[in-house]
């Protein structure tokens, strides 16, 4: 197939516009999947640590010396590379793969804007140190159940997946409990976390 035929238009506006697919090939890890790498139509060197804020902690994995970004999302690993490539397996086919790069390029444009205006303020280095047992040693941990988890623990590993949202733990805006979590995430990734009370 033509190159120009793998050529698609992800964003009418921003620093990314257009996405090229440069190789297909089987999936190792998913049965009837496919592993496609693609190419988009700028570096990404310097939104990349920014856009590692954009995802729930669990759901990242940032190597910070080489300015490599993984994704856990759609159900598959999503390797984002400075240079602007990226590499996405189990995969159906490839406008699926677009409509996930689609969705991805439109959060690395907004942090081109962020990056622009200077606004960026959360370090991708920070949040790939947080795990489940730093936002454990933050909450009450009284395992009262409140938030519909069975522990403090199961709560903290959820909520770096993005499956529950910090504002669910009621007991949290009562204690002091919250300076803890501000003082390690900041508030812009609480935020993100699903923190919706007065900060
Ligand atoms: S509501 Fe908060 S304190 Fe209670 S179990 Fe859930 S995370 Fe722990």
């Amino acid at each position: 197939m033509d190159i120009e035929e793998m050529k698609f238009t992800v964003s009418d506006e921003g620093a990314i516009k257009k996405v090229t697919i440069q190789e297909i090939k089987p999936c190792v890890v998913a049965q009837n999947k496919i592993r496609v790498l693609l190419q988009l139509d700028s570096e990404i060197k310097d939104v990349i640590p920014i856009l590692v804020s954009r995802y729930p902690p669990g759901r990242v994995n940032y190597i910070e010396n080489k300015v490599i970004l993984t994704l856990n999302v759609n159900d598959r690993l999503v390797t984002l590379y400075p240079s602007g490539k990226v590499s996405m397996n189990k995969t159906i086919n490839k406008e699926d793969a677009i409509e996930v790069i689609t969705a991805i390029v439109g959060d690395i444009n907004e942090c081109f804007n962020e990056y622009e205006k200077g606004e960026t303020q959360i370090e991708g280095k920070k949040i790939s140190q947080i795990g489940p047992l730093t936002i454990y040693n933050c909450l009450p941990k009284t395992d009262c159940e409140e938030c519909g988890e069975a522990t403090c623990m199961a709560f903290s590993i959820k909520l770096l997946s993005g499956d529950v949202k910090l504002n669910q733990c009621l007991p949290l805006a009562k204690t002091g409990k919250i300076d803890c979590l501000k003082e390690i995430m900041g508030i812009q990734l609480m935020q993100k976390l699903g923190w919706e009370n007065q900060i």
